[in-house]
């Protein structure tokens, strides 16, 4: 396998592409240009020795298949006819089932190896307790289940029922309204899978991966990208030429987009939110908790503050999680982040858009700093909402990774919690910013690098046949009722290739 570290780094003469970083973003991209133009030349860069152990790994991350089966904030409000529009849930599921389609070809392929190594059937439930939010769950499910999308989810206001799906969520509670629904999804492994990528990138002809090396800066020298990297441990320089740069460094991407000096970066600022989980390994609790519980954020809390309730299975280790519980910090990445991240991010051109997002977000950093300050005590009555029996014996407290939110002059100190793909005016460089949902739909982000940055790779019959076997319906709309038996058949087909068993 061509991964290098340090001194021994694995590196490629004249790269047509350079992918910074090795998380899933990098990973699924690299992967999808090799499979549809198997001449191409990639180097992939890792700052750190191991590869995708930032917001990737799975400790780092919920491990949630977004697909907004469970997710209110995906649907946070009314219509003016009480109705609950659904189009970014619509949108979102669309984008995971590119994922499912992408990953199963990849198992069929032999690319990612055992499937049930890193996805598995979860139920998602959404739950609601208190009139006003269980009348809100009852016209979501009204609306959600009328499209073929969500034909399958069930709703009921029965707490026999909501035993049977959750019963730790349902023992103890106090009497009151309350109702849920239930839908097939998935939790996922993202670390695994963007390794499990990276090994199988690494293992092609002509390309490489060097881990234990930083890019430590990009310059435009003529049409091609001079990319500067340095060893971690012996902190020897080198430079290569590219012609296309693809930087998925997470937190780290901003950085280095600004050290591009390209004007299409000057308003763009990011900020970056810490995170932590109580973690339950006891084994006579986890056995009794087999789903995803997400409900409606806290009252006055951003949407990043709804903490869910959530079986996990990493390294073969069945556990549960509850959160995450956000946290002030000023680092952009987990690892190889500084304190000064955030104020050696601010430049002339940002300092105007990062003011007027703290001022406009005064509710925002306040409800940071309060969760800094939560005792375990604090954080366990969250857990209590959902898990009314919770004993502070049986959990303990996990960093999490960071999120860094996008910050663009044009939304007006808005933050974005959405995952964007940024591409320079002359296409010759993209990067992903934000990060919900992000790993979810790592293979739209891919789907639409190349789409923006590389179109002639989908240019003629040939191209579009081999997008079509890793992606069968990447220029459909499964969303139109017209396409519902080809949603249907596609859906099938990925969940048999990755055994997923509703
Ligand atoms: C608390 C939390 C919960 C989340 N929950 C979910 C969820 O349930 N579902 C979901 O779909 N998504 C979730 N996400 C988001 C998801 O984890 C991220 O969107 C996704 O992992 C980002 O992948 P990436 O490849 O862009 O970044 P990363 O995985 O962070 O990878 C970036 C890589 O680049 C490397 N790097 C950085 N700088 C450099 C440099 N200068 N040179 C070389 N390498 C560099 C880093 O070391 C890292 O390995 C969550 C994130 C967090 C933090």
């Amino acid at each position: 396998m061509n991964v290098g570290d340090g001194g021994a780094a694995r590196m490629i003469e004249a790269p047509d592409i350079v992918l910074v970083g090795s998380g899933i973003m990098s990973a699924t991209l690299g992967v999808m240009l090799k499979q549809l133009d198997p001449r191409l030349r990639i180097q992939m860069f890792e700052v750190t020795p191991e590869l995708a152990r930032e917001a990737s790994d799975g400790w780092n991350n919920a491990g949630t298949g977004h697909a907004g089966i469970c997710e209110i904030s995906y649907t946070p409000e009314r219509d003016q006819h009480g109705g609950v529009p659904i189009g970014r849930a619509l949108k979102i599921f669309e984008q995971f089932e590119h994922s499912k389609q992408f990953w199963g070809s990849a198992a069929a392929g032999g690319v990612v190896g055992a499937p049930e190594d890193f996805i598995h059937a979860v139920p998602h439930i959404c739950f609601a307790q208190g009139e006003e939010n269980v009348e809100f769950l009852q016209a979501r499910h009204a609306a959600m289940a009328a499209h073929h999308f969500f034909g399958g989810m069930e709703l009921t206001c029965d707490p026999a029922v909501m035993h049977k799906w959750a019963p730790l969520v349902m023992e103890g509670r106090a009497a009151g309204p309350v109702a849920a629904t239930v839908g097939a999804g998935t939790e996922v492994d993202y670390g695994l899978l963007a390794r499990r990528l990276c090994e199988w990138l690494a293992g092609q002809e002509g390309c490489g991966i060097a881990a234990g090396w930083k890019v430590t800066g990009l310059e435009r020298v003529l049409e091609r990208w001079s990319v500067k990297v340095q060893c971690q441990t012996t902190g020897e320089k080198r430079k290569l030429e590219t012609r296309f740069v693809f930087v998925g460094a997470g937190g780290g991407s901003l950085q280095i987009l600004q050290s591009t000096g390209l004007a299409e970066i000057a308003g763009l600022a990011g900020f970056p939110i810490g995170g932590e989980w109580l973690v339950c390994d006891e084994p006579s609790i986890c056995a009794r908790h087999d789903a995803k519980v997400y409900g409606a954020p806290p009252p006055s809390s951003p949407s990043l503050g709804a903490g869910h309730f959530d079986v996990r299975r990493l390294n073969g280790r069945r556990q549960l999680f509850f959160g995450p519980f956000a946290s002030w910090t000023t680092r952009f990445l987990k690892h190889t982040g500084r304190l000064s991240d955030l104020p050696l991010s601010v430049r002339a051109g940002n300092l105007s858009a990062l003011l007027r997002t703290a001022a406009r977000n005064q509710s925002l950093v306040r409800y940071l700093v309060a969760e800094g300050f939560q005792s375990i005590e604090d954080r366990l009555r969250a857990v209590r909402a959902f898990y009314p029996n919770a004993r502070s014996e049986h959990w303990r407290l996990v960093e999490a990774g960071i999120r860094v939110q996008a910050i663009k002059k044009a939304d007006r100190g808005a933050l974005y919690f959405g995952t964007e793909v940024f591409a320079s005016a002359d296409r010759s460089i993209a990067a992903l910013l934000g990060a919900s949902p992000g790993a979810s739909v790592s293979v739209n982000v891919a789907l639409e690098t190349i789409q923006t940055c590389l179109p002639h790779l989908l240019a003629d019959a040939e191209c579009l046949e081999r997008m079509r076997r890793m992606i069968p319906t990447f220029d459909h709309d499964l969303k139109q009722s017209a396409n519902a038996a080809l949603f249907e058949k596609t859906s099938r087909e990925a969940e048999e290739r990755l055994h997923l068993n509703h």
